[in-house]
């Protein structure tokens, strides 16, 4: 089938086409990023000749910062549970000390020119650059390169094997365990606690060589000695005796089997493999009990490395299944080539691996990923097997620049060519009938007459002639123009408005951070959103202040001064200005930005601690109801609400319900008040965006409901400090403020028939059981959908989705996006353990899990994963593998890293708090992880550890990732962990003095500051790479990332160990060892 894009320039569109600038290409700044985040400050190079950012006000904040004792450095935020009080001795004079308007209810516009509290009515208009300086150098963490959103790291793919990772459900290995380890997860033998004195071995397993899975093991030798491999059975991979491992008490798993290969190009389970004879499954008598070595693969720097022993009865980490190997495995099967959405069913490449997807007919897996694309095609075989069947959709993704864009197409009046009776877009899968005149729907069989205007002869295979010219006939994603039956009250939309609502109660404006919005909003505003080749963005501004009242400003274009409204009756909110409030950015620009020079010095001396928030979202939901448009609220909040008002909330943080039934309570909004407010505000499209700068509990669980479910973005940044965390907020303000979204969302997804969604996971409202409503959508955000049977399916026809995005773009023209996908249907188990795709499971089960602890224990949402998963393997195990022994454990190829993904999520902090983790963080964690897409959850679980000190200056690309473990560190070598969140760059105490004054520019280990946040920017090949490397990682991710650097033997290590995913964790999660022989324990007596 030739699908050929470059025809879309014929008239059928209407549309300019290919390259379609026109459209969605944020091109801030006059540099079309088609569709890429604009994480890039390139863009800022646009319209203002050399954008500059401001310098941080001078002279200003070096003696306001908060007193030092709040935790610079946390997980994602606070880790010292508490704050300083050290406002309490300020809080005395709680009225609105500040000098400003008073209590009362007063519009008190201060007339032009004649500017209370002090402001000197010549303000200076129009403040543009003058106090401006180059980017900080300290800040140079903010990369003006601009790099593909989709890096490569990694060594570079070199084969392609794009079928092959999803041949036969592979025999993984085998554990026996002789000695069962004790139930429960707290189980597990003890291990040195701390950085063990010689270096590990361990650490050398980040060199394998590349494609050789690490975990692939012969059978064992004869003897149980614990001595070198016999290399011969390791396909010729192992040369010299390794070395073993120093006693480790403890370890009583015995291992009589062989763990096996990978997503190599077997056709079949084991059988094939060339190599160890006794691959997995081969039955027969176990082998003689023996430990495996794991080390017997010869690297480079196992010579440098002290002879040591290794305990007889260890299970080998090197043995079982290995995230890291997968990824590389992966990468180098499926990297080279472009995914071709083409084929049914088809499992694109791991999220971790950099490929280009050309659509043809199928939605790329940047918009959709299933956890199978082989789905059963009866109910009871989906029950017995357990998986879920699920789809994490990103309706309005970005995708790499060389990707194209969903073209729009436009019917003119007369709309989208749909289903008359389930009301499906038109799609490739509709089959046209009689000659053309009439479609039978692919996803309910009815039979529809073709709209004349759209009626088009059919070649001899039936397809109708134009279908490659036309999107929606020829590609799994494309747009149409909605008509105005799209539209509310059947009128076209205006454009939506941003509102910038700043808290200016003591803390913020202590802080410096009232100021440092107020200076940063003065350069952003020029980069609001704007559809690609407009001139200017369409949305409007408007902007509040408040603490337990709000300032509202009149910045009419006319005006010589901006004006000031007070409403202190915040029972009751109400907008006391419509004219001037929403304005046009160039229009209002000297006004804007006299308004943002005095709003720092208006409340310079305020001593007013208590802030209100419901009454806050209350007046920007007004506004915008007034304005009669969709838009987002830009709310920067610093405390709990404790002023009376609305929604006033109280401190109910209590870390003593950890552990108890009443734990759920934690993640509940305390009242149901802010569930009410959300309905209204996605009613009326009001989309709620929220930084929070809290110095101590501010319940995130209640302040987060109406962001969370109206489709908004949270930000937390606790104990604020300018110096640490200014680059991070501006970064993260400038990326939201700019990001693609859409506004006023209708998704539904529809199925063909024999399965429904019926489950739906994210930031999101619903009034009904089929309708995903969201007040605005932007590029980052997933919904994750469940499906069940209500009938069967059937092999033949397979199985369709389609996804239709309702919304209203930034300049206010609604559209539909449409994402189709097919999938296969099977009759065989092994076809779909075949299939599946255990890293979008993961984001399914975690976000499942993470909305369970809502109403119930979480101890039981822990214990209902495993048994869940233990049943997904043991039915695996029973129907699908061959028969072997009950002592082995036998894992489906593509679910071979279910074991420690899933414990990864059980160690998690919403599921197992560990102790420096506040109640806020969870609650916080909770709601990002369920928009998370799939590459997301999978770094946040898993983070990426890179040893620094092996990257290659020279090159571009990225050091191999090692495995999450204390024992792959050495002591000699500089180490990056990341998560999405944080980034950490851990330093070994032996690190080469010479590599410390790279990188730190002081002399010595012990020179370097403890708790440094920042790189120095220093002129050498290896600070350079670091920095780039930094750079590059926070241009992939969707929020910028805390840097935390961590000295060996620190007190901050605790907090990097915490990472260590594939260790047992200090909050009692088990190791990935302990983990899979517990797991092996609850399939044995699944299978028994
Ligand atoms: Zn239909």
């Amino acid at each position: 089938m030739s699908v050929n894009q470059q025809a879309h320039t014929g008239p059928p569109y209407g549309q300019p086409q290919p390259g379609y600038q026109g459209y969605q290409q944020p091109a801030y700044g006059g540099q079309p990023l088609p569709g890429v985040p604009q994480l890039q400050y390139g863009a800022y190079n646009g319209p203002m000749p050399g954008y500059q950012q401001p310098a941080p006000p001078q002279g200003y904040f070096p003696s306001l910062g908060f007193p030092s004792k709040g935790s610079p450095v946390s997980l994602n935020s606070d880790t010292s549970s508490l704050a300083p009080n050290f406002i309490g001795s300020l809080r005395a004079p709680s009225t609105s000390g500040a000098s400003l308007p008073s209590d009362h209810l007063t519009y008190s516009p201060f007339g032009q020119g004649d500017v209370q509290n002090g402001i000197p009515a010549s303000a200076a208009p129009m403040q543009r650059p003058p106090a401006s300086q180059p980017y900080l150098p300290g800040s140079a963490s903010m990369p003006v390169t601009q790099t593909p959103t989709f890096q490569q790291y990694g060594p570079p793919p070199t084969s392609v094997q794009q079928l092959s990772k999803h041949m036969a459900g592979m025999t993984v290995g085998i554990i026996a365990a002789s000695a069962p380890p004790p139930a429960g997860l707290g189980y597990g033998a003890p291990r040195p606690p701390t950085m063990p004195g010689p270096p590990l071995p361990g650490q050398t397993a980040a060199g394998p060589p590349a494609s050789q899975p690490n975990h692939v093991f012969s059978p064992p030798p004869p003897s149980s000695v614990s001595g070198p491999q016999p290399g011969p059975l390791m396909s010729g991979l192992h040369g010299p005796p390794p070395p073993t491992h120093p006693p480790q008490p403890g370890y009583q798993m015995q291992q009589n089997g062989s763990f096996g290969q990978v997503r190599g190009p077997q056709p079949n389970c084991g059988a094939a493999y060339p190599g160890p004879p006794n691959y997995g499954r081969q039955p027969g008598p176990p082998p003689p009990p023996k430990r495996l070595d794991p080390d017997s693969i010869p690297s480079p720097q196992l010579n440098e490395l002290p002879p040591q022993q290794k305990p007889r009865h260890r299970i080998d980490p090197d043995a079982i299944p290995s995230p890291i190997q997968v990824i590389e495995d992966d990468r180098n099967n499926c990297g080279s080539e472009p995914f071709v959405t083409g084929v049914r069913g088809q499992v694109p490449p791991l999220v971790t691996t950099d490929f280009l997807v050309k659509d043809q007919g199928n939605a790329s897996p940047r918009y959709i990923r299933c956890t199978s694309y082989n789905i059963p095609c009866t109910s009871d075989m989906a029950k017995q097997s357990q998986v879920p069947l699920a789809a994490v959709i990103k309706p309005l993704a970005t995708l790499r620049p060389e990707e194209t864009l969903p073209y729009l197409v436009d019917h003119g009046e007369s709309g989208p060519v749909r289903c008359n009776r389930c009301k499906a877009y038109m799609c490739p899968f509709m089959q046209f009938i009689e000659g053309g005149r009439r479609f039978q729907c692919c996803f309910c069989s009815c039979v529809t007459e073709v709209p004349p205007h759209y009626f088009q002869h059919l070649d001899h295979t039936g397809k109708r002639v134009d279908f490659c010219d036309r999107p929606e006939l020829s590609l799994g994603s494309y747009e149409f123009l909605a008509t105005v039956d799209y539209c509310k009250n059947n009128k076209f939309p205006s454009p939506p408005a941003f509102i910038f609502m700043i808290d200016v109660s003591y803390n913020a404006v202590k802080s410096g951070l009232v100021r440092l919005i107020c200076e940063e909003l003065k350069s952003l505003l020029d980069y609001l959103p704007r559809e690609g080749n407009m001139e200017e963005s369409a949305i409007r501004v408007g902007f509040v202040t408040y603490n337990k009242v709000l300032h509202f400003y009149n910045v009419k274009s006319s005006l010589a001064q901006p004006q000031m409204m007070v409403v202190s009756d915040v029972a009751d909110m109400f907008v006391p200005l419509l004219d001037g409030f929403l304005v046009n950015v160039n229009e209002s620009r000297t006004v804007i930005a006299s308004l943002l020079d005095q709003i720092p010095e208006m409340f310079a001396d305020t001593r007013e601690t208590e802030t209100v928030f419901a009454p806050v979202i209350q007046a920007g939901l007004e506004a915008l109801k007034a304005a009669e448009c969709a838009g987002k609220l830009f709310i920067f909040h610093t405390s709990l609400p404790i002023a009376e008002a609305p929604g006033k909330l109280k401190n109910r943080d209590d870390k003593k319900l950890i552990n108890t039934d009443k734990e759920k309570t934690l993640f509940q909004p305390q009242t149901s008040f802010y569930n009410n407010l959300a309905k209204d505000c996605v009613t009326q499209g009001c989309c709620v965006d929220l930084f929070l700068f809290p110095n101590q509990y501010l319940d995130v669980a209640t302040l987060g409901v109406v962001t969370y479910q109206t489709g908004g973005s949270i930000y937390k940044y606790a104990y604020f400090q300018l110096e640490t965390d200014q680059d991070r907020f501006l970064n993260d303000l400038r990326r939201d403020v700019q990001k693609e979204v859409g506004f006023d969302a209708v998704m539904r997804v529809r199925t063909s028939t024999g399965i429904r969604a019926t489950d739906f996971f994210g930031a999101f409202y619903m009034s009904n059981t089929t309708d995903v409503e969201m007040a605005g959508l932007d590029c980052d955000k997933t919904i994750t959908v469940e499906f069940k049977h209500d009938d069967k399916l059937s092999e033949d026809s397979g199985a369709l989705l389609q996804c239709a995005l309702l919304y209203t773009s930034c300049a206010g023209q609604r559209r539909l996006r449409i994402h189709n996908l097919s999938l296969n249907c099977c009759t065989q188990l092994a076809d779909l353990y075949r299939n599946c795709e255990t890293d979008t499971l993961i984001n399914y089960l975690a976000k499942y899990a993470y909305r369970g602890v809502l109403s119930s224990p979480v101890k039981t949402v822990r214990d209902a994963l495993i048994n869940q998963c233990a049943q997904i393997l043991a039915c695996y195990r029973k129907n699908c593998a061959s028969p072997s022994s009950a002592g082995q454990l036998i894992l489906p190829e593509c679910m071979k890293l279910l074991p420690v993904y899933l414990n990864c999520v059980l160690k998690s902090d919403v599921l197992q708090p560990g102790l420096e983790v506040t109640t806020d963080d969870r609650a916080y964690i909770r709601q990002l992880v369920t928009s998370m897409d799939v590459a997301e959850t999978n770094v946040f679980f898993y983070p990426r550890l890179l040893p620094l000190t092996k990257a290659d200056v020279d090159s571009d690309s990225l050091p191999a990732a090692i495995r999450n473990s204390e024992e792959r560190l050495s002591k000699g070598d500089i180490y990056l962990l990341e998560n999405g969140l944080n980034i950490f760059v851990w330093v070994g105490v032996n690190v080469q003095q010479g590599l410390i004054q790279n990188l730190f520019g002081v002399s010595s280990f012990s020179q370097i500051s403890n708790g440094l946040s920042t790189l120095p920017v220093l002129e050498n090949p290896f600070s350079k790479k670091v920095r780039s490397i930094i750079d590059m990682l926070q241009m992939q991710r969707s929020r910028y990332m805390k840097l935390i650097i961590v000295k060996q033997e620190d007190k901050l290590e605790m907090l990097f160990k915490h990472f260590l995913v594939e260790d047992k964790s200090l909050s009692g999660g088990a190791s990935y060892v302990d983990f899979l022989c517990h797991m092996h324990k609850e399939i044995r007596q699944l299978l028994s």
